[in-house]
């Protein structure tokens, strides 16, 4: 059984910092390894991003996944290495079995819980930590973190260890606590008012560590034309790639929805982070309207006909869109194939096959899913994701610079990843538990 420290202020063997997906499992997985541990939430209740994910559903997991279904800028040797250290049948079975939330497939293979309830993976988690002696105080958040000797414990052959190092913590309302373990699951920046407010990554920082820039991925995108909006509400399949260098470096395929402001829709939000990344001023995005599935329209166009181009475009996309791509091609509403000469008809081809969507900006971390870069893989030991720079301290979740795409994917990342940080945090502190 863990042992709670004689007073609040610990030392607790764990400290948990970020009561979110990664966080509760990491507290979870420490305390049922033995470890006396604080859970520390800056929200007054914990979960918050998990009860409106998903379309206020949960999607919880993936029904297949891949290390290509994650991007990082770091080691995928490493990015392997840690989402193998729990299978995606093993994360179902936990839900289903160690937290009653089981979870159905929907059509597009994404799991969602059985009621579609995201409050019963909340429940399941608090339940399952209370049960394995976790302390949880919500609004409680921490500002800073110090390196800190502790006072040394009576050994187990009666005398006293040598002093040890580990962290203190300070958090709102002046609380401080020490602990031998510090797993930070603070989040990144995407939507801020779910506590994820970026302070995580300074507290890392603070322990010596880098930062790859953050910025908003799985977002919708900002339109710099205008008439682009005329479509708002407009969806249908589109393939669209980002070119860099007059290179495709990605290619999906998905849906595709026009806003009043720009570009959504699941393809766009999965290959947003190519124009909203580090390389995003050099890169295009372009679409192919109606993916794979879509004529080949040269062949089409030349085989001509009386109607109208409008007519025949719908015949295979939205008929606003079709209207809108004609008259980008500079062409009549009324025009007719017979009527194009081989410039117009390359033109609207162009438009068709691969239309460059005029990208400025995107909706920011208000409207983002999650956060891309992070503290680098690098800089932590994929077995444990202990730190590298900072011993005692291990790290999970969207922090890290790792992204996955829509679909339970980054819930994957945050589950497997606080599993790993918390058990290995608890093992780190077990020399002397049973001290
Ligand atoms: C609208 C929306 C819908 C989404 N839907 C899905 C989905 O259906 N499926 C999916 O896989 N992914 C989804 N995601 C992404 C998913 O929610 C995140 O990838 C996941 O929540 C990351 O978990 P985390 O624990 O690392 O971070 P978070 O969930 O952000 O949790 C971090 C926690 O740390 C706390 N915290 C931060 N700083 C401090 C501090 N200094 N002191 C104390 N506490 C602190 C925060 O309050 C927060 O509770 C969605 C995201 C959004 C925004």
């Amino acid at each position: 059984m863990n042992r709670r420290p004689a007073a609040d202020d610990g030392p607790w063997d764990v400290v948990v910092v970020g009561a979110g997906a990664a966080g509760l499992m990491a507290a979870l997985f420490a305390g049922r390894a033995g470890a006396s541990v604080l859970l520390l939430e800056t929200r007054p209740r914990p979960g918050a991003k998990i009860r409106v994910s998903g379309g206020g559903r949960c999607n919880v997991l993936p029904s297949a996944a891949a290390p290509a279904d994650f991007h990082t800028s770091g080691s995928t040797a490493s990015l392997r290495k840690i989402l193998s250290s729990w299978s995606l049948a093993q994360v179902r079975e936990f839900f289903a079995g160690d937290l009653g939330v089981p979870l159905k497939r929907e059509a597009d293979g994404k799991l969602f819980p059985r009621d579609d309830d995201p409050r019963r993976v909340v429940r399941g988690l608090l339940d399952a930590c209370r049960a394995a002696g976790v302390s949880l105080w919500g609004e409680r958040r921490v500002a800073r973190v110090a390196l800190r000797e502790l006072p040394p414990r009576a050994g187990r052959g009666g005398g006293r260890d040598a002093p040890e190092r580990g962290f203190a913590l300070m958090a709102a309302g002046g609380a401080t606590v020490a602990c031998r373990r510090l797993v930070l699951a603070t989040g990144g920046l995407s939507l801020p008012q779910t506590g994820s407010d970026g302070h995580g990554y300074a507290l890392a920082r603070s322990l010596g560590h880098s930062l790859m820039t953050p910025y908003p991925a799985l977002v919708p995108l900002l339109s710099t034309d205008r008439r682009w909006a005329e479509l708002a509400g407009v969806s249908l399949t589109a393939t669209v790639s980002a070119a860099r260098g007059g290179k495709v470096v990605a290619r999906r395929q998905g849906s595709f929805l026009f806003t009043h402001r720009g570009f959504s829709g699941p393809v766009v939000l999965d290959m947003s982070r190519h124009a909203t990344g580090p390389e995003g001023e050099a890169t295009r995005l372009l679409a192919r309207w109606g993916g794979a599935a879509a004529p080949a329209w040269d062949p089409l166009l030349r085989r001509g006909g009386a109607r109208p181009l409008v007519a025949l475009l719908s015949e295979h996309l939205p008929r606003r869109l079709a209207g809108r791509l004609v008259a980008a091609a500079g062409l009549d509403a009324r025009a007719r194939p017979a009527d194009l000469d081989r410039a117009r008809r390359l033109a609207l081809v162009a438009l068709l096959e691969a239309c460059e969507l005029p990208i400025a900006g995107s909706e920011g971390y208000g409207k983002a899913e999650v956060t891309g870069g992070g503290i680098p893989l690098a800089e932590i030991e994929p077995r444990t994701l202990a730190s590298r720079v900072a011993p005692g301290l291990h790290l999970a979740g969207e922090m890290l610079d790792v992204t996955g795409r829509i679909g339970g994917f980054n819930f994957l990342w945050a589950w497997v990843t606080g599993r790993l940080a918390g058990e290995a945090a608890a093992h780190g502190a077990a020399p002397r538990l049973g001290g």
